[in-house]
């Protein structure tokens, strides 16, 4: 028996596969490596390379290593990229999440696992925000996975199949043994964007508005330890395998910080200075957004052990230093 991580040669699908074979899964990885990496995975998992929307590949992957659950990752995730081209997330994240979602029925498998986001509530009414909440995506991104949930859960009531939705707010750090980390080239999240200005990887950074109704006038997000959020897909996985059903949840803290609050994080913690520049906003960003965290924590028992910004920071740094020393980036 073994799960399926597709996108797992990627930032959060690698901390999964370790996460799983750390507590002695078996694990395949179906990625077509447009931004993994092989070497991400090499050590921990079986590694197919293709296309989850080849549904030959991936039966045949499913029937060949008994695969009962399988966990998403695969898909595009910046935002301003699916402001500029809508229909390519639409295919990545929409189109393709149905023809593995077929695969899984089609094959038996019963547990499904899905990467959503905080981008299908838009910028809420109020915050923290609760999986109650109305969704009114800003972006593409956001609509798209908000129609990848709302496909699983029509297929949850037609078929005998379970999914958890895990809606993540800002997926930040790496492993604290430095097995993974987000290795992704050209990245654009800011913790990484700050860590590589810290890592002299880039001569300077830009702030994407600072006229934003918050108390520094930057946007506000909940930054969420990746190793955290690979566990709550664990422990998920072992609600569902429990006949626990259905479950959709938020995956983050509970706690906001300002764009300018984590870069004085990185500047800290590297204690290094480097330049940023102020720069208008950038399309598709919400205000702030953070989690109502409760659901998580309740249905899951989640105990998050790196609810720190400063250890974030240090583990993403962390990993900066090992992919320069690697000449990796
Ligand atoms: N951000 C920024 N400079 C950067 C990267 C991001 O000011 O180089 C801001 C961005 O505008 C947003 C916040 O940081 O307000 C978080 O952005 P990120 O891309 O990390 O995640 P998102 O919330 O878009 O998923």
């Amino acid at each position: 028996m073994a799960v399926l991580v597709t996108g797992g040669a990627g930032y959060i699908g690698s901390h999964m596969v370790w996460e799983l074979v750390d507590r002695g899964e078996q694990v395949v990885v179906v990625d077509r490596l447009s931004t993994g990496f092989d070497w991400a995975v090499a050590e921990a998992a079986t590694l197919v390379v293709g296309d989850i929307s080849d549904q030959a590949l991936v039966e045949e992957t499913i029937r060949q290593h008994e695969v009962d659950a399988i966990i998403h990752f695969a898909g595009s995730i910046i935002v301003p990229e699916s402001v500029s081209d809508p229909l390519g997330y639409y295919l990545n994240n929409t189109v393709k999440s149905r023809d593995l979602i077929e695969s899984a029925i089609r094959c038996g498998v019963k547990h499904f696992i899905f990467s959503s986001t905080a981008a299908v509530y838009g910028s809420p009414d109020s915050f923290p925000v609760d999986e109650g909440a109305r969704l009114q995506p800003e972006s593409p991104y956001g609509t798209s996975k908000m129609m990848t949930e709302m496909m699983l859960r029509d297929c949850a009531a037609a078929h005998d199949f379970a999914y958890t939705a895990l809606r993540y707010f800002n997926v930040c750090g790496a492993d604290p043994q430095m097995r993974t980390g987000q290795s992704t080239r050209g990245a654009t999240h800011l913790i990484k964007v700050a860590c590589e200005a810290a890592t002299g990887k880039r001569p300077h950074m830009e702030v994407f508005g600072t006229d934003y109704d918050t108390p520094d006038g930057t946007c506000v997000r909940d930054y969420v330890h990746v190793s955290d959020l690979v566990n709550a897909h664990y422990l998920a996985l072992r609600r569902m395998r429990a006949g626990g059903g259905s479950l959709v949840a938020n995956c983050g803290y509970g706690r906001g910080y300002s764009v300018l609050e984590v870069i004085d994080a990185v500047k800290r913690v590297a204690g290094t200075e480097f330049e940023v520049r102020t720069g208008g906003r950038r399309p598709g960003d919400a205000v702030a957004i953070v989690a109502g965290a409760e659901r998580c924590r309740r249905e899951l028992s989640w105990q998050p052990r790196y609810d720190d910004l400063d250890q974030i920071v240090a583990h993403a740094l962390g990993w900066e230093e090992q992919l320069k020393r690697r000449n990796r980036q």
